[in-house]
């Protein structure tokens, strides 16, 4: 009896495009606009609300926030954008991480990029693809819901431009490096080509220093890292055509807001009678800055108070010109600054001594090998075994990785795939799950290690500061989980939001816009906003 099951089920995804669009409610607001501020950790958020005078004061004013959560262990770009908009754990959607090893790959590089297709890799570098992305963007079923309506994401990375948008949008945007490019988007819109042709001019132009506010300058005292850069002196002066400089600055979400605002111009986003259409910006400087100069210190402050003022100026032009519009504000993950700050007491970096390469170096002549054992990017997270080896082996190299791991004072647990696999997917508040049970959030069994291996809190898995890569994230502690979730609709109903994940995003603007979403599809839930109306039906003000 499984045919008809079958027939069922292409019937039901053949059904979206054919049946009649579902009206909007009459209290869907015509313009959603969710904003991922890559590496906005709740404590940045917080220590910085009271400092903001833009856009970031309006919404840390009349939003409803709540206390929310990436709530899974993987915390990078990748996975922590997969599920801001399909309401699923990286689990569900398949992004596990920015990169995972999958050893059946038909190419030599068996590294795969979350936002690539191993089936169509170009000759050098990759085409960006949603391939890997298992479930739809709350995107695509607005649009299988309602084919009026219209989607645009807009992004400094091109994995966080397509995680948000989706395989159905409109218009997916990201800055290649040099200019805002696309190879998901069918059809060019002009705003494109005039804001690269502004961007371009800006570029040949120099830039002046930043000058700090009051707030930022007690922040100017130098810091010097490990190999010799100082931290807390650059104020983001550019070169003309300095292009790696324009993107490592609040340049560059300042030109993701621009094309966002053009683009919505361009396509009437919110202007078009009965239609409801959704914006997605993921700005990325944050990230980029936090990376470079930690997030702690003056680069940042300068940062978050260019980014509040040009969000201030982005939410002024949507008020002239839309109106009505709502605004989902959170991050894909947090961050640990530097520990030469000393801004988390016992922080340190890992270990230069523990790679992966001299675990693989220490354990192989025990066990006679001689082709490499473990493969993984760093030691933190996903670690594989090579595939090649007979079964026996395989469980030799485990056990005797799992022994050396445990050892080492960086480290605080292990974990084996296998184990990870029988946990259910967690559910409940994300601030009482278990190690594991994050882990398992951000679990696939055919794309996730051998073992997890968990660094302990404070550990800063950069062992060596470079020039652009000084402090990161991805760690199953909750400076790397907590973000940001605001709503806003103008002025809001306050009140503890109490807490919340990011996938509960994707089902609470699913009820807000009335676009079905069949059980058990989402991870999430819709929150229980408090006194539901008022983001139902904004007071109106103006
Ligand atoms: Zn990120």
């Amino acid at each position: 009896m499984k045919l008809p099951v079958v027939l069922a089920a292409l019937l039901a995804l053949a059904l979206p495009a054919t049946a009649a669009a579902q009206p909007a409610p009459p209290t869907a607001p015509r313009l959603t606009v969710v904003i991922s501020v890559d590496q906005l950790s709740t404590e940045l958020w917080n220590q910085y609300r009271p400092t903001f005078r833009g856009g970031l004061a309006r919404l840390s004013r009349e939003a409803l926030a709540f206390d929310g959560y990436q709530a899974h262990a993987a915390t990078e770009t990748c996975p922590g954008h997969s599920t801001i908009l399909t309401g699923a754990h990286p689990a569900r959607t398949g992004i596990v991480a920015n990169n995972w090893i999958d050893q059946r790959v038909a190419r030599p590089k068996k590294e795969v990029y979350c936002a690539e297709d191993v089936a169509r890799t170009p000759a050098s570098g990759y085409t960006v693809s949603l391939a890997n992305l298992r479930v739809p963007t709350l995107g695509d079923r607005l649009k299988a819901a309602r084919p009026g309506s219209r989607v645009v994401s807009v992004a400094g990375k091109d994995r966080a431009a397509a995680m948000l948008g989706g395989r159905s949008a409109d218009q997916v945007w990201w800055w290649s490096g040099g200019d805002f490019t696309s190879n998901l988007t069918a059809r060019p819109a002009p705003a494109v080509a005039r804001a690269n042709a502004a961007i371009a001019q800006r570029l040949a132009q120099p830039r002046q220093a930043l000058i700090p506010p009051p707030h930022c300058e007690s922040r100017a005292r130098s810091i010097t890292l490990p190999g010799g850069r100082v931290l807390n002196t650059n104020r983001f002066a550019r070169a003309a055509g300095d292009n790696a400089a324009f993107r490592l600055s609040p340049e560059m979400d300042a030109a993701t807001l621009a094309l966002g605002a053009a683009l919505a111009d361009e396509l009437q986003l919110g202007r078009r009678q009965g239609q409801t259409d959704l914006l997605a910006l993921g700005l990325s400087a944050t990230d980029y800055i936090g990376h470079a100069y930690g997030s702690g210190g003056l680069e940042m402050c300068l940062q978050l108070a260019s980014l509040d003022r040009d969000l201030g100026d982005f939410l002024r032009h949507l008020d002239r010109t839309v109106g009505d519009y709502m605004v989902v504000l959170t991050a894909d993950h947090g961050v640990l600054d530097v520990p030469e700050r000393g801004t988390r007491p016992g922080s340190r970096r890992l270990d230069a001594a523990l790679t992966v390469k001299a675990l693989d170096d220490a354990i192989r002549p025990g066990l006679g090998l001689t082709a490499p054992a473990l493969l993984g990017e760093g030691i933190g997270g996903d670690l594989y075994v090579s595939a090649a080896l007979p079964s026996a082996t395989r469980e030799r190299v485990m056990a005797e990785a799992e022994r050396r791991l445990r050892a080492h004072p960086d480290v605080h647990s292990v974990h084996r795939g296998v184990q990870i696999a029988r946990l259910p997917v967690p559910t409940g508040p994300a601030s009482r799950w278990t190690v594991p049970q994050r882990i398992r959030a951000s679990y696939d069994p055919a794309r996730s290690g051998d073992l997890y291996v968990v660094l302990k809190e404070g550990i800063q898995p950069i062992a060596t500061p470079g020039p652009t890569y000084a402090a990161t994230h991805g760690s199953v502690w909750d400076y790397d989980r907590r973000v940001p979730l605001l709503f806003w609709r103008g002025p809001m109903a306050r009140g503890p939001g109490g807490e919340a994940m990011t996938v509960d995003i994707a089902p609470t603007l699913a009820r807000v816009l009335g676009v079905p979403v069949p059980a058990g599809e989402m991870d999430g839930r819709p929150l229980d906003l408090p006194r539901n109306n008022d983001i139902l039906e904004r007071p109106r003000t103006q």
